[in-house]
């Protein structure tokens, strides 16, 4: 395997941030404000279990990021709008609470994972899954059977890999990801600002031996389907498992915070890479899971971070799980 020194790793780090649309100063705010957005009892908890017919399922607790609102950060939408939308969402409205939201579910006698968290590598206020939350929710990391991921920015893939030496933090488990998104990522159409983020993926997922491609919505673990969901990065997927009647659909980032994008499906948050297709996947998969009344997770939809989606208007309401 390939390490990348610790100088290239701060280099990395800091373009990572870039990457994923850090453009200006962070303020922290105390966990108070992010309690009004999410279960606070299940945030200091740090794991809520529900089952979906036979399916366990773990939604787990990273942290979270309490982004400076900044005008651009949804792009097709003026500021006094966003902030008035944060406001009626009974939260401050000069900050964005991004919380990270991990997914692990039992199906079939197996452990997946879906993504794997921050690794304690993107923001300071995040990293509790490693450091303690996983644990609290009984989930031993070498007994994990598969880690699926939805797209390779830092919020989602660096907690695979150690921070100064990117050794493998799951060399037992299975990895699946999109073949696109690794192509993507591997490939010459990364622009500058995401550089450094590209060279860490270089050097790690393309080397382990335990990493599998998959292409197309295919079932690429025993109950477990993909769902091209791209937009949010060109590779994005979203996977879906049933028990019975009934589903659950873990979305990754087909949205960022229910409180502005679904209410808002036609917003377009900074992150997104191609914000058309993002938005038309957004729709799509809200719409199928009101259809199929599925149940989703949402990885910056904090705790319990699962719920189901009506419509709301032009848009769309979540409604958690109850926990
Ligand atoms: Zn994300």
């Amino acid at each position: 395997m390939q390490n990348i020194s610790r100088r290239n790793f701060v280099a990395s780090a800091s373009a990572a941030a870039a990457a994923f649309g850090l453009d200006g100063p962070l303020e922290f705010i105390g966990s108070a404000q992010a309690q009004k957005y999410s279960n606070a009892a299940l945030v200091d908890k740090g794991f809520h279990k529900f089952k979906i017919g036979d399916i366990e399922v773990t939604q787990i607790y990273d942290g979270i990021w309490n982004r400076e609102l900044q005008d651009g950060f949804v792009k097709n939408a003026p500021l006094d709008q966003v902030k008035g939308e944060l406001k009626a969402a009974g939260l401050a409205e000069n900050i964005v609470p991004i919380p990270f939201t991990v997914t692990v579910v039992k199906i079939k006698g197996k452990t997946t994972m879906f993504d794997a968290g921050t690794g304690g590598q993107v923001q300071p206020t995040a990293g509790l899954m490693a450091s303690k939350n996983m644990k609290a929710a009984g989930i031993d990391p070498a007994k994990i059977d598969n880690i699926v991921v939805t797209h390779f920015h830092p919020d989602h893939i660096f907690g695979l890999m150690a921070k100064d030496t990117n050794a493998q933090l799951y060399p037992n488990a299975a990895i699946y990801v999109p073949k696109t998104e690794l192509a993507w990522w591997t490939g010459s159409s990364v622009p500058q600002a995401g550089a450094g983020l590209a060279n860490r993926i270089k050097a790690t997922l393309p080397t382990w031996k335990n990493v599998q491609q998959f292409e197309g919505d295919k079932e690429i673990v025993p109950g477990i389907r993909a769902l091209a969901m791209n937009g949010h990065t060109p590779g994005h997927t979203s996977y879906v498992m049933g028990s019975g009647r009934r589903q659950l659909i873990v979305m990754g980032d087909v949205s960022n915070i229910p409180a502005l994008f679904a209410k808002n499906p036609g917003w377009h948050a900074v992150f997104d890479s191609d914000a058309a297709m993002a938005e038309a996947n957004r729709r799509k998969m809200m719409d199928r899971a009101i259809a199929d009344k599925a149940t989703v997770t949402g990885y910056h939809y904090s705790m319990p971070g699962a719920g189901t989606f009506k419509k709301d208007g032009s848009g769309y309401a979540f409604v958690p799980v109850k926990a």
